[in-house]
């Protein structure tokens, strides 16, 4: 996780410097296409033949980012009183986002994206989505409605 973050200080102290060094757009180019070369390679590579999305939680800095951004969201991942640590949910997380550690806090990693492939896997209903002052049920139906209207618009958007 550490090395995570190093690399996406890295990245952005890099870009940084090249802006103020004043490298030309075509080495900038460059340097940014063998970067994203790079992530192709551990998502071929390491992702691929994990199962895991390696190159979104210990490669790409805007994976970071968007994991420090999705803070913002009031849903959040809980694992309630009734799990029985039959490890299901640690199966089906791509994200590295889960351990006994984190079942035993009852939440999960940062890398966590709400992607909810945890909660169908659950049988015990011990994990569940929250929204502060409505049940989990309400969460999830306006986690649904949300993420349906957000699809919509980006769509839209794109084909304009
Ligand atoms: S699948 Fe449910 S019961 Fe099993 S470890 Fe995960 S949260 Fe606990
Ligand atoms: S919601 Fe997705 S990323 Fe988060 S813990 Fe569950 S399976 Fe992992």
């Amino acid at each position: 996780m550490a090395l995570r973050w190093c690399l996406a200080a890295t990245v952005f102290a890099a870009a940084w410097a090249m802006g103020r060094a004043g490298v030309p757009v075509g080495v900038a180019a460059t340097a940014a296409g063998l970067f994203g070369l790079a992530g192709v390679a551990v998502m071929a590579g390491l992702s691929s033949r994990r199962g895991m999305m390696v190159h979104c939680t210990a490669f790409c800095p805007m994976g970071a980012v968007g994991n420090l951004l999705g803070r913002i969201a009031p849903w959040r991942l809980r694992v309630g009183p009734g799990c029985t640590r039959c490890g299901a949910c640690l199966a089906v997380c791509r994200y590295n986002a889960l351990d006994a550690r984190r079942l035993e806090a009852g939440r999960p990693a940062l890398s966590c994206t709400l992607c909810r492939d945890c909660i169908g896997a659950c049988r015990h209903g011990a994990m569940r989505l929250t929204l502060p002052g409505v049940s989990p049920a309400v969460a999830w139906r306006a986690f649904a409605v949300l993420a349906a209207v957000l699809h919509a618009v980006f769509l839209n958007v794109a084909r304009m």
